[in-house]
């Protein structure tokens, strides 16, 4: 099946501070031939002014490989806690090796190893009964959105609100640390709130370990802001196989897919987004196939993501579509009649307690699957993700206005008669 596909973000290494760099070296040079034709004196004062852009320069460069590391290391860092993996139940999650992540969709794949690389995205994921695809009414439709909280999820709670719609946001734990105003306006608005990760890894290539990181820090990143932790996970790309399943079940989970994707991640930037976009609004309402409905559902539930403010502004055209088609729009949680999108704290520590004592009869076992999950490893849990608001830019993109500034200081001295 077709899944969202994130592109790689960009090293945000400082280019541009680099430039900048390039040019006052550039311009200090110039400056210097320009002091032999001076007097003595204002060549004493312009070596002392060349002398404090020499340390501006200095203190750019030490700027310049403190963004540079950063820049190395700002892949997203997943937040870990041992006491989270004591807390989970491994006993029922089966001892299916971690799968290599490749690429591209293969119909027909054996998943047998030989062609996992190339089929990555098909093997295993296979629809089980419990996993919410579509919505199970006739003529209910969810909304859902992921990977914000992103600037421009305001824009959509705006539109939201104003047709009195709830919707679904499945958003990324490292997200939620960046706009948590974001995900409480969300959550106070009466929308679901389901998690989405805190990386958006491919949870099939990583050991129960690194998923159970990944699920259990964006619970917190989420508890901390909302007090709240959801019941639903929608898992990146839509991948996951019945190991995966099973963990997320042990955490409390329901796997939360789509039927119905107009593929804003690939159309965004094209000029035709618009009609692509509503397009497969209108295909799903009606009654084509859309090639994603594994349990037949009548209602449908949409993918989309509040990253791309082209998806966002084709959402009143979609409300005004549907509702004109006898649509009434609710949750993903409501589309299964699940009254309880959310876990509350109680709850939560009621199911850890349980757990806790269902662990220690079986905690060998768990131990050791976890220990062979670990062994077979292939990728890291830091994915890069996308973001038109990519966040993590944010620091460099500080740190580089601090170095323009020095840049100017440093030319000031320089220039300055
Ligand atoms: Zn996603």
């Amino acid at each position: 099946m077709r899944t969202p596909r994130l592109g790689k973000r960009r090293k945000s290494l400082p280019n541009g501070f680099i430039l900048d760099c390039w040019i006052l070296k550039k311009k200090k040079k110039t400056r210097h031939s320009m002091a032999n034709h001076s007097s003595l004196t204002h060549s004493s004062r312009s070596t002392s002014r060349l002398s404090m852009g020499m340390l501006m320069l200095v203190l750019c460069g030490l700027l310049a490989s403190m963004v540079a590391a950063q820049g190395e290391a700002s892949d997203i860092k997943v937040p870990q806690n041992s006491e989270w993996l004591k807390a989970v139940d491994l006993s029922r999650v089966p001892d299916i090796a971690v799968r290599p992540v490749g690429s591209g969709i293969c119909p027909n794949a054996t998943c047998d190893g030989t062609d996992n690389d190339r089929c990555f995205e098909s093997c295993g994921n296979t629809p089980t009964k419990e996993d919410v695809y579509g919505c199970p009414k006739d003529h209910h439709w969810a909304l859902t959105f992921d990977d914000g909280p992103s600037k421009y999820t305001h824009e959509l709670l705006d539109l939201l609100d104003k047709s009195n719609i709830k919707a679904t946001f499945c958003v990324l734990g490292s997200h939620v640390k960046e706009f948590p105003d974001v995900l409480r306006r969300a959550y106070q608005s009466g929308h679901q709130i389901a998690s989405h990760t805190y990386s958006h890894p491919h949870l099939m290539s990583l050991t129960n370990e690194q998923i159970i990181y990944e699920v259990k820090a964006t619970e917190e990143a989420i508890q901390e802001v909302l007090g709240i932790t959801p019941k639903y996970i929608r898992p990146p790309f839509g991948e996951a196989d019945a190991r995966v399943k099973a963990l997320l079940k042990s955490m409390g989970y329901k796997v939360l897919l789509w039927n119905v994707d107009p593929t804003d991640y690939d159309v965004f930037n094209l000029p035709d987004a618009p009609t692509k976009i509503q397009g497969a609004f209108k295909m799903a309402a009606a009654g084509k196939d859309t090639g994603l409905n594994p349990h037949e559902d009548v209602g449908f539930i949409s993918l989309q993501h509040d990253l791309y403010k082209e998806s966002i502004d084709q959402v009143p055209v979609v409300i005004d579509y549907l509702k004109g088609r006898g649509y009434k729009f609710v949750t993903s949680a409501e589309c299964v009649d699940d009254k309880e999108p959310h876990r509350s704290p109680a709850l939560m520590r009621a199911q850890t307690v349980d757990r806790a004592a269902s662990a220690s009869t079986s905690a060998s076992s768990s131990t050791s699957s976890a220990a062979k999950s670990s062994s077979t490893a292939s990728s890291s849990s830091n994915e890069n993700i996308a973001s038109p608001t990519n966040s993590h830019s944010g620091a460099n993109t500080l740190s580089t206005s601090a170095s323009l500034l020095l840049g100017l200081v440093a030319l000031t001295f320089m220039f300055s008669a």
